[in-house]
């Protein structure tokens, strides 16, 4: 079989890979991605938060992603009923990016895949990963083409990057059951000709249904709003089966939004993901690391997936280099250490907005101030911030501060 031989391969040219790629390419790595799809194509995880922008930024991809003039996006709105709570990254305790944007991935992915390729780095394209065998001194990697022949690839590491394809998390037996509840969820585009004038065009809304029913509104600068629902699996059962149909039921069913996009046709038959939450038994091994989805996915409320994937992409490529170079880089201690610090972070808000007890912090009718930059702060992904009490202690204070609250009412 055709064997090509590369410094790095990097599988998957989603936001994980492409910061990888922008990082290595500065530093004039050997590089090839290799990705199933054809570009531009289809993805969710649309809003993003701000501590992504430093990733995009070290890997030298903000420039282009600022000209190309997607939404931006200056923080969060949570609405249950009567109740509102918002967040304005610019009010947030530390250091750190205020703003960031809400992209329609498909533009926005391709907007990085075609920058990195402008730079020299081979991308191939409907090119997929089928088998890997990392029994010798450097990984092989088989692929198969469009036209369905396969060759190899070796390379002396793999970043795995293949999100929720989950490439050797899958060939090397690596998947483990998430601790979190997993949810599901559905969700389409439409196209708002009338947008209301404020500022609901420069934050994504939150629409609280139930404790663990929520709904999406995500406005884009192409003039498209992205709505969708997360909710347990069995919760989307009790609708028609007809899934344009059964999206609307669901619209129906909330307080704020209901009615408001009655005329306007959805953009596409509504698509579900379910069961959202993925883990693995390690984050990285011999030649190899695993980013973003490929790595762990916690649950889309906190909308911290593409922040957590540019983080581990960036920091893989910057362990790969050193590897690279012939130094041992302590790949436990500076990736998997650190990637599941803010795992943790997350999970525990995750954890307690799905137990109601953040909730009950963000519709507090008087919040505390500090309370609430803190917690900003974590909003934004700045989860890595010891300074900040609702990072450090992040496993009791938000059932701490929510146990003060209820005894109130
Ligand atoms: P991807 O962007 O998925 O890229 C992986 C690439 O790998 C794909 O292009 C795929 O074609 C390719 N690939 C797969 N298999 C192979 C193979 N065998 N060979 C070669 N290539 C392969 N995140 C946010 O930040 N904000 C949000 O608002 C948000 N909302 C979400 C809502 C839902 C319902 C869900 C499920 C997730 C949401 N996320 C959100 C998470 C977000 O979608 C992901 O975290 C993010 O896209 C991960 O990026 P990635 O680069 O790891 O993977």
């Amino acid at each position: 079989m055709k064997r090509e031989f590369t410094d790095i391969l990097i599988i998957g040219a989603g936001p994980s890979g492409m910061v990888s790629a922008g990082y290595l390419q500065q530093h004039n790595v050997q590089l090839k991605v290799v990705e199933k799809q054809q570009f531009p194509r289809f993805s969710i995880g649309e809003s993003l938060i701000p501590r992504c922008m430093d990733n995009f930024a070290e890997a030298g991809l903000l420039e282009i992603i600022e000209k190309h003039g997607f939404q931006k996006k200056f923080g969060a709105r949570f609405i249950k009923d009567d109740k509102v709570g918002e967040f304005d990254f610019s009010q947030k305790f530390g250091e750190g990016w205020d703003w960031t944007w809400q992209v329609p991935r498909a533009d926005f992915d391709h907007v990085l895949a075609k920058e990195i390729q402008s730079r020299g780095v081979d991308i191939a394209f409907e090119t997929e990963v089928t088998a890997a065998d990392f029994s010798n001194e450097n990984p092989v990697v088989t692929i198969q083409h469009k036209d369905g022949k396969q060759s190899e690839i070796e390379a002396k590491f793999v970043i795995d990057s293949s999100g929720f394809g989950r490439v050797l998390p899958k060939l090397l037996d690596l998947e483990q059951a998430s601790t979190l509840e997993s949810h599901s969820s559905v969700f389409t585009h439409i196209e708002e000709t009338i947008r209301p004038q404020g500022k609901e065009g420069e934050l994504i809304t939150f629409e609280v249904l139930e404790t663990q029913v929520w709904f999406w509104y995500i406005p884009f600068s192409n003039g498209k709003t992205s709505l969708g629902f997360v909710a347990p699996t069995e919760w989307f059962d009790q609708f028609d089966k007809d899934p344009e149909v059964s999206f609307m039921q669901m619209i129906s069913k909330l307080n704020y939004y209901k009615g408001r996009f009655d005329n306007y046709p959805l953009e596409f038959i509504p698509k579900n993901i379910k069961h959202i939450a993925k883990s693995v038994k390690c984050l990285y091994g011999d030649k190899f690391a695993l980013t973003g989805n490929s790595a762990e996915f916690l649950d889309p409320v906190f909308s911290s997936g593409v922040s957590f994937a540019t983080e581990s992409g960036l920091r893989a490529a910057k362990l790969a280099l050193k590897e690279l170079n012939g130094e041992q880089p302590d790949w436990q201690a500076d990736y998997a250490d650190y990637m599941k610090e803010g795992i943790a972070v997350f999970s525990s808000y995750v954890r307690d907005w799905y137990n109601g007890d953040l909730q009950d912090i963000f519709f507090h009718k008087s919040p505390n101030p500090e309370f609430k930059r803190q917690i900003c702060a974590v909003l934004a992904g700045y989860v890595w911030n010891m300074d900040n009490p609702f990072v450090k202690k992040h496993e009791r204070i938000i059932g701490a501060v929510a146990k003060f609250i209820q005894l109130e009412n």
